[in-house]
């Protein structure tokens, strides 16, 4: 079986289990998405999903957000971890997307990386979900369970990840595929104490 074939049934189980692979951050606009997305670096998406909304309807704007206090950013954020950093990162990137991207959140991966604190991974994100483009964000969730499922090699590396799995997933599917992949992840392909016993991938995995 070639690893296109392989992908198309992961694929199809995944949709079995995740019929509705939406992202799990909270945000109503697309500069939201890309705050919430930092904010979620080391820290997970519950905690995030509690800090957001009370802190989006404070600021409302990309400008809200640019003249912002910096301290009073950081006591909404403050349990996010990193807070220091990550507030002055939503600060200075609202107030590049006003000066460099009229305000407007870029739709392409040179773009958004060059905002503060914004890598691929979130680069992707963005492509994907706003703008409806092909994208493979490559998580933890994804690093381990695309090596335990055969469909990398012993590889780390986030690029390379993305750049194995651009070649065989389906580029309509690839948004949603990676949702699949970091919910199956979470729930069933843990890091810790997996529940290999229920698992629909055993089949594939080198690791059982
Ligand atoms: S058998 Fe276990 S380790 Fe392998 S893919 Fe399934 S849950 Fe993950």
């Amino acid at each position: 079986m070639t690893k296109k074939e392989k992908i198309l049934i992961i694929i199809e189980r995944l949709k079995k289990i995740f019929p509705d692979p939406r992202c799990a951050l909270y945000y109503r606009e697309p500069y939201e998405l890309l705050i919430a997305t930092r904010l979620s670096a080391q820290c997970t998406d519950e905690r995030v999903n509690i800090v957001t909304p009370p802190m989006f309807d404070f600021y409302k704007s990309i400008e809200d957000f640019s003249n912002a206090d910096i301290m009073d950013v950081e006591n909404f954020v403050k349990t996010c971890g990193l807070y220091k950093t990550k507030s002055k990162d939503i600060i200075n990137m609202c107030k590049m997307l006003i000066e460099d991207f009229g305000g407007i959140v870029p739709d392409n991966i040179p773009e958004l990386t060059k905002l503060p604190g914004i890598g691929r991974k979130t680069a992707n994100l963005i492509i994907g979900d706003i703008y409806g483009k092909p994208s493979i964000v490559v998580d933890t969730h994804c690093i381990r369970v695309s090596n335990r499922l055969g469909l990398v090699k012993k590889e780390k590396d986030p690029y390379k990840i993305e750049l194995s799995l651009k070649k065989v997933v389906p580029l309509d599917e690839s948004s949603n595929f990676c949702h699949r992949l970091v919910f199956w992840g979470r729930e069933y392909c843990k890091a810790r104490n997996p529940l290999c016993e229920e698992c629909v991938m055993k089949d594939f995995c080198i690791e059982k």
